[in-house]
């Protein structure tokens, strides 16, 4: 990897982004809540994904990240990026040293399935430059993870986490599913207990649903148990980890401090540029542009073959009202929550009464000229922020 000294602020090595590679390969079967786009991986299919992928990021180099650009942070989500071999992702990591060069501080991410981590696996990545891991561990509990679907034991999860760290990971997030079929309180805290003791330092908890949610921007929608139990369920997890001094840092993710955040996802939240790679991918940036890559592996393997992806995206160039609804539709999502001098552009002389209104049910308060949500307005983000934007 091309990995250069960087600074913190950006300046000495010109401007920042995240890469994101989308990997859309899983295991036979799917899980029928999931919403991210994959197929049952061939390895066949996963060699012509890697010239491609590596193909698309080169094309990028050339034109809208070409210049003087450094790469805060790496993230190989899916599907199921732990199907990949180590290998592969040291190959993907070269091809983007050679285009840019990487943060020496980047966080580099890998999602994984327990069932794929062993020593060798955990070790080859952390040879690799990978630094850090998020297990999809759902939970703890054996039955729920057979309701919901998941095929792994709950002791695998666990030594995933352990194997992790033997292999030199300072890093480690482990996913967790709320509100699916059966779940109970004690059932959802169980499993964060689990995961602490396991010593985690950050959780992501996410709502079981078998629609997508209508919003497109949030996957923390109510699952099939009742809006009560699942309201329960979230308000312990915000509760417990609260009381052992997490931080609460964005709508669905929780972080043993400030270092534990995942800065990869920050990108997204925080409306910085990022470059995705490979079907379904999204991409930001640079300037108030967004492009998608079909979610579709043969059309975009079509493309790579043509050499030009632009046959499988589709271009938004966004103007003031959709920044403005970006801006308090990601900002909501945060621990930090918007500026309040944006509400007051978007509705004058209303906002007063608007966020007296949701702050007199508790649902938001105002800090250092913030407006942010509470754990229970996170419950109902997306009728508030639907009320906040510019026509709400
Ligand atoms: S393994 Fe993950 S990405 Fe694949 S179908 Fe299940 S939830 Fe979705």
């Amino acid at each position: 990897m091309n990995v250069c000294d960087g600074d913190s602020n950006g300046k000495k090595n010109g401007k920042k982004f995240g890469v994101y590679f989308h990997v859309p390969f899983c295991r036979a079967s799917r899980c029928a809540y999931c919403d991210f786009y994959s197929i049952a991986a061939g390895r066949s299919a996963v060699g012509s994904w890697l010239e491609a992928v590596a193909a698309e990021c080169e094309q990028a180099r050339q034109g809208r990240f070409g210049g003087s650009w450094t790469v805060s942070s790496i993230f190989f989500g899916g599907g199921t990026p732990s199907l990949l071999a180590p290998r592969d992702i040291a190959g993907l990591l070269e091809v983007v040293g050679r285009c840019w060069n990487i943060a020496g501080e980047a966080e580099i991410t890998v999602e994984c399935n327990p069932e794929d981590v062993d020593g060798r696996w955990a070790g080859g990545c952390r040879k690799a430059g990978v630094n850090r891991l998020s297990v999809g561990v759902q939970s703890f509990d054996r039955h729920y993870l057979a309701a919901i679907g998941r095929r792994h034991r709950p002791g695998k999860a666990a030594r995933a986490i352990t194997v992790a760290r033997k292999a030199g990971f300072a890093k480690v997030s482990a996913d967790l599913i709320l509100g699916g079929p059966g779940s109970s309180e004690p059932l959802v805290l169980g499993s964060v207990e689990r995961a602490l003791e396991l010593g985690v330092e950050h959780l992501s908890a996410y709502g079981y649903h078998l629609d997508p949610p209508a919003s497109g921007y949030g996957r923390a929608g109510f699952g099939p148990v009742d809006d009560d139990a699942w309201s329960g369920q979230y308000l312990a997890v915000c509760a417990l980890l609260r009381k052992r001094g997490w931080r609460h840092y964005e709508i669905s993710n929780w972080a043993n401090g400030d270092d534990a955040q995942c800065r990869h996802n920050l990108t997204y939240w925080e409306r910085r540029p990022y470059l995705g790679l490979g079907p379904s991918a999204h991409s930001y940036g640079p300037g108030e542009t967004r492009t998608a890559n079909a979610a579709d592996l043969e059309r975009w393997l079509a493309a790579a073959r043509s050499g030009d992806f632009s046959a499988v995206r589709t271009r938004e160039t966004l103007d003031g009202d959709t920044v403005a609804c970006e801006q308090v539709m990601l900002g909501l999502r945060l621990e930090d929550g918007v500026p309040l001098r944006l509400l007051e552009r978007l509705h004058g002389a209303e906002t007063a009464q608007k966020l007296d209104l949701l702050a007199g049910r508790s649902l938001l308060a105002l800090r250092s000229e913030r407006v942010c949500l509470t754990d229970g307005g996170f419950l109902l983000y997306d009728s508030i922020a639907g009320r906040l934007l510019p026509a709400g």
